[in-house]
């Protein structure tokens, strides 16, 4: 196993080099490690997985139902959230199917309704319904005035995110890829057998090289000569209410979509919270994830609409996540053979749902520009520890606590998170490197607090393991 963090990254070439460790990179990575023969490589930027994109979205587990029918992303999308499902449940994230609602608030949404219901017949999903007023108002009491009727999607799920890319590298990693964090890309370049990476630490060589990093993919891309698509990040920023707003909404409710994206939705987290959002703002800046007075402004005055009675509940806390929006309508996934390279570029607002997919069709694109795959193995499963609160926690579990009291011991009282759980993080096979980190794999410091109780505990733990 290994996770390198500093020093030179290794000389011996690579046969297939992965540039991005988000949900992407890191599921193509957990492909690959299906092949015992390679010697694969991931290399992020960062010095976690999972800190990009990745970390910062509605966390849903798209049907695909509203994709532009015969896109290659309707088709990802639709068998990611198939494969992703299965692996959820195999591996311990936590999903829960609580279905969405795209509600109509006047006339001329009620009449998308039914066109909407045909797209997602094409997109090979028929258990969307529509649903009239007094349907709609039995299934969310809490609704605000106005609303008239709205598509029911079943199958529509909330997913945690994090759990999702670190249950992947934790598995690549498991099974002999190297993650190279803290190794940003710096310069791209191709001789006659191999790429070059040249990194802060180093420069790695790998036969084949897959670039999936993110909103930087267009960069690296014209490294290597194309000029196939351009990222403008669109921000989506989003406010996520403390959990006794819970209680007000029990499906995911989406607005009837525009030119512009999914637009403003009202969702629970498998974290017990609610969040609303996300804003749609295409900006010029890569690492503009903060949060603007302006948009919470607009982000309350549509969820008032949507659930009055949300505005009242407390806010634990507001962020914001970049897409990696292009000029196309699809994702810009492209094998260039000549030159042993693949593109994974525009993975806009459905990522994390067709990560699997996604890794499966790069796999076959791999072999098409001649990678030898060599034999298959089966994955020993990984088994996570659970974050959501539809599935019982630690500190839940009297026969845990009896076993090892840390289990019992809390440290952060808000998200109910034990000294067990981060002594097991921190001991994990890919551990934080920041309290961020720690918070993304136990919800510690999560809750309404933001660590102001539990914060100082939290981090002499966390700076005792680095000891
Ligand atoms: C507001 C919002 C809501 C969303 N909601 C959903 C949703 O509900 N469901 C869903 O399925 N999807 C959703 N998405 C989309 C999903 O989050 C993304 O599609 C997905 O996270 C993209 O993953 P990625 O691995 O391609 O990118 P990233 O997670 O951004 O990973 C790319 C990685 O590459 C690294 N990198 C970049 N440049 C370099 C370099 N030069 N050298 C080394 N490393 C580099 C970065 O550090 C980063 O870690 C949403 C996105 C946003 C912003």
């Amino acid at each position: 196993m290994t996770v390198t963090v500093g020093g030179l990254v290794p000389q011996a070439a690579y046969d297939v080099a992965v540039i991005g460790a988000g949900v992407v990179g890191c599921a193509i990575a957990r492909a690959l490690a299906r092949h015992p023969s390679l010697r694969v490589a991931v290399v992020e930027a960062q010095d976690d997985v999972g800190q990009g994109t990745s970390k910062a979205n509605t966390a849903i587990l798209h049907t695909g139902f509203d994709a532009v029918p015969g896109s290659l992303e309707a088709r990802l999308v639709r068998e990611g959230a198939r494969q992703l499902a299965a692996y959820a449940d195999e591996s311990g994230i936590p999903v829960e199917p609580v279905g969405a609602l795209l509600v109509a608030w006047d006339e001329e949404q009620l009449a998308a309704l039914p066109r909407l219901a045909e797209k997602a017949g094409h997109n090979g999903y028929r258990d969307a319904r529509l649903w009239g007023h007094a349907e709609l108002r039995d299934a969310e009491p809490h609704l605000g005035p106005g609303a008239l009727g709205a598509l029911h999607v079943p199958g529509e799920s909330i997913i945690c995110p994090w759990t999702t890319t670190l249950a992947y590298a934790t598995q690549a990693v498991r099974h002999g890829v190297d993650l190279h964090l803290n190794s940003p890309v710096e310069q791209l370049s191709r001789g006659p057998r191999l790429h070059h990476l040249r990194t802060a630490r180093g420069t790695l060589h790998a036969r084949h090289l897959v670039n999936a990093a993110g909103l930087h993919a267009d960069i690296l891309d014209r490294q290597l000569g194309h000029d196939d698509f351009t990222v403008t990040p669109r921000r989506g920023q989003l406010i996520v209410f403390d959990t006794f707003a819970r209680a007000l909404v029990r499906h995911i409710l989406l607005p009837v979509p525009t030119a512009l994206g999914k637009g403003v939705l009202v969702a629970p987290t498998v974290y017990g919270n609610v969040l609303l959002g996300p804003t749609a703002e295409d900006l010029d800046d890569k690492r503009a994830t903060g949060s603007t007075a302006d948009a919470l402004a607009l982000l309350r005055e549509k969820g008032r609409r949507i659930l009055p009675g949300l505005l009242d509940e407390e806010v634990t806390a507001v962020y914001a996540g970049l897409r990696a929006a292009t000029e196309h309508d699809d994702y810009r996934i492209t094998a260039h053979p000549d030159q042993s390279y693949i593109t994974v570029g525009g993975i806009r607002s459905t990522g994390l749902t067709a990560s699997l997919a996604i890794a499966d069709h790069i796999t076959g694109l791999l072999a098409g520009n001649g990678l030898e795959l060599g034999p298959t193995r089966d994955l020993e499963p990984v088994r996570m520890p659970n974050l959501g609160e539809a599935f019982p926690r630690p500190h839940q579990q009297p026969r845990l606590i009896a076993a090892d009291p840390e289990y019992g011991t809390l440290v952060c009282h808000c998200e109910r998170v034990s000294r067990g759980e981060i002594r097991d993080a921190l001991a994990s096979t890919i551990p934080p490197r920041t309290v961020d980190g720690l918070r993304r794999r136990t919800r510690a410091r999560a809750g309404r607090c933001q660590g102001f109780y539990c914060g100082a505990t939290v981090r002499a733990l966390f700076e005792g393991a680095q000891a």
